[in-house]
């Protein structure tokens, strides 16, 4: 298990996630963003719009979550 935050996913926040793959952590974050936008939290909405626009444009987005499996994959085991 290990932990990713949500600034570490291109927040603006220190909400740690917990997962076995970077697939866990970046759908957390997917989840985390999609609630924030609910509550109206302005300071998430850039993240929120990014994470939408990377579903949108999966190819061009293969550099982001390469980067993000990468930064996973070098974080220690908890
Ligand atoms: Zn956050």
């Amino acid at each position: 298990m290990k932990t990713m935050t949500c600034r570490q996913l291109g927040g603006p926040c220190d909400l740690e996630h917990h997962g076995e793959s970077a697939d866990d952590v970046i759908n957390a974050q997917d989840k985390h963003l999609k609630d924030a936008e609910k509550a109206g939290d302005a300071a998430h909405q850039p993240a929120r719009d990014a994470m939408k626009g990377r579903w949108r444009h999966p190819k061009k987005s293969l550099g982001w979550y390469n980067d993000t499996k990468k930064a996973f994959a070098a974080l220690p085991d908890a």
